[in-house]
């Protein structure tokens, strides 16, 4: 089983200081989604604790959550459900509002993306603050799904993010921090 190999996720990602703003560090994965075994090694290891489980969907934060959530989805061969930024959504749509360093923003899901009683993992390529996950995970809940985790490549530990999404109750895996 490959992933019992140690991987190096640091390498295989680029950091770009100052974008977009001076002082945050910026943790590009287009760099490890552009290299074939980088991307199969993290889809595969990603999902790892739930080969063999019954998933039903995997909910995808915009944007980069779709390109991760899409691959972990067919692996789990579960169905994608998108959690877009507000008024990105064609159909009727249920929203939750969450606040950011300065004001406040809005995702969105489609009202029959999910069913009462589904069991929802999801994804997205880093967590900081944890902030719009737990937005995410509070949609998710108000449809009555349940979130069995929540999954990142990248986990920022110093900003507590991850402790927040457990504090709902919700594993968290991630892969480097
Ligand atoms: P947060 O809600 O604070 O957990 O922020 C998470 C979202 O912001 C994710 O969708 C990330 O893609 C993006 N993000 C936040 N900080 C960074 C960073 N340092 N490098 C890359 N993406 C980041």
């Amino acid at each position: 089983d490959m992933t019992s190999e140690p991987f190096d996720y640091a390498a295989a990602i680029r950091t770009i200081p100052d974008y977009p703003a001076k002082g945050v560090m910026f943790r590009d994965i287009t760099t490890l989604l552009g290299n074939p075994r980088a991307f199969r090694r993290t889809i595969d290891e990603l999902v790892q604790p739930w080969a063999g489980a019954k998933i039903d969907k995997v909910a995808g934060i915009e944007a980069r959550g779709f390109i991760i959530g899409g691959a972990v989805a067919h692996q789990l061969s579960a169905g994608f459900v998108p959690i877009r930024k507000k008024g990105k959504l064609p159909f009727e749509t249920i929203g939750m509002d969450y606040a950011l360093e300065y004001g406040q923003d809005r995702i969105e899901i489609h009202v029959d993306a999910v069913e009462k009683g589904e069991r929802v993992i999801l994804v997205d390529d880093l967590i900081a603050t944890g902030g719009t996950a737990e937005a995410a995970i509070k949609l998710l809940h108000e449809t009555g799904v349940k979130v069995e985790a929540a999954c990142f490549i990248v986990d920022l530990p110093a900003l507590g993010g991850a402790d927040k999404l457990r504090a709902l109750g919700v594993a968290v895996r991630t892969l480097v921090a």
